[in-house]
């Protein structure tokens, strides 16, 4: 089969579960890319843009709102490993190399620019990256692998999380269907971090203001999204991405307050208090 083919395959794979009624995650092939940072900015006082560009970036793909690459870093030797090409998908040395996933915020194939917005936390090798990324300095991305594609057909959308969820979050809101009715909670530490939102008339958007409290403590975020009132009959989707503890609680409520199958939630660790490069799958 051709690379043509195959990409054609995934495409259309892709539209079908778009029009469809229930979420697939829909494998893309995947690549390393080596690419140079463009510039940096501020999007709010909590998330820095780094826009990532050069002829690496040419054929990227990006097709779901939450999905993500690898950073891949150096060691603290100064050497560099790389995932290889290993037909569509990439064979990762072990142990694997230094690396944290970021979301893709935006992919712009006509400027070769991908976004990826970086939470600036006290102290963690990316977040320390992306303070000090100067234009034109290298960085390799491995990824996206796929994507959770899910339907544009459920009544309602549920999506909560703290600022690393924010990308996603923004992400969601631009591709949905402008008539999308639905509800945001957005954990942030106060109103200089908030971010503007391109939400569908039909979203209620409610920002959580953490104070002083750290980042990832709390159960205000769980309160209110648990509080919220799904209109008997609709059909909901349930996305949510944050610190590992402070989501669990939504995972029990996806279950058995609300009796959602599997398919209609996504609910996400992204970061753990205390662990360094946390990955929810190991
Ligand atoms: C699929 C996926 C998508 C993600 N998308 C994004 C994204 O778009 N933007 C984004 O900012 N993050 C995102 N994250 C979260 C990000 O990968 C983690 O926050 C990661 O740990 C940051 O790496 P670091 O090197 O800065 O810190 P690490 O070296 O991993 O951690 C060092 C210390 O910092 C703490 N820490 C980590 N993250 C935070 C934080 N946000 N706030 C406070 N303390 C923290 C850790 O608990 C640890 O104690 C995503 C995670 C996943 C799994």
């Amino acid at each position: 089969m051709t690379r043509l083919d195959h990409r054609h395959r995934h495409l259309e794979r892709i539209a079908e579960v778009r029009a469809g009624r229930v979420p697939e995650k829909v494998g893309y092939p995947i690549r390393v890319r080596e690419t140079e940072v463009v510039r940096t900015a501020w999007i709010g006082d909590g998330l820095l843009r780094v826009t990532l560009g050069g002829p690496g970036t040419e054929g990227f793909e990006a097709h779901a709102p939450d999905e993500h690459v690898k950073l891949v870093f150096r060691e603290p030797d100064g050497s560099l490993r790389l995932p290889e090409p290993n037909g569509t998908m990439l064979k990762w040395p072990r142990p694997a190399p230094t690396s944290r996933e970021y979301t893709v915020r935006r992919y712009d194939p006509v400027a070769g620019e991908i976004d990826i917005d970086v939470a600036a936390h006290e102290s963690g090798l990316a977040s320390d990256w992306a303070r000090g990324a100067l234009p034109g300095s290298v960085v390799h991305v491995a990824g996206p692998p796929g994507g959770l594609i899910v339907p544009h057909a459920y009544d309602r959308y549920l999506l909560a999380g703290d600022i690393t969820a924010l990308p996603a979050i923004a992400r969601w809101l631009e591709e949905l269907p402008r008539d999308a009715r639905g509800w945001v909670f957005a954990e942030v530490a106060g109103p200089g971090e908030e971010i503007a939102l391109s939400a569908p008339d039909g979203f209620e958007v409610r920002w959580l203001h953490r104070g002083d409290r750290p980042a990832g403590t709390g159960d205000e975020l769980a309160r209110a999204v648990t509080g919220v009132e799904i209109p008997e009959g609709e059909r909901v989707y349930v996305w949510a991405a944050g610190e590992a503890g402070q989501i669990k609680p939504l995972r029990r409520w996806v279950r058995d307050d609300l009796g959602l199958d599997r398919a209609d939630h996504d609910i996400t660790g992204y970061w753990k208090r205390g662990v360094a490069d946390f990955d929810e799958d190991h």
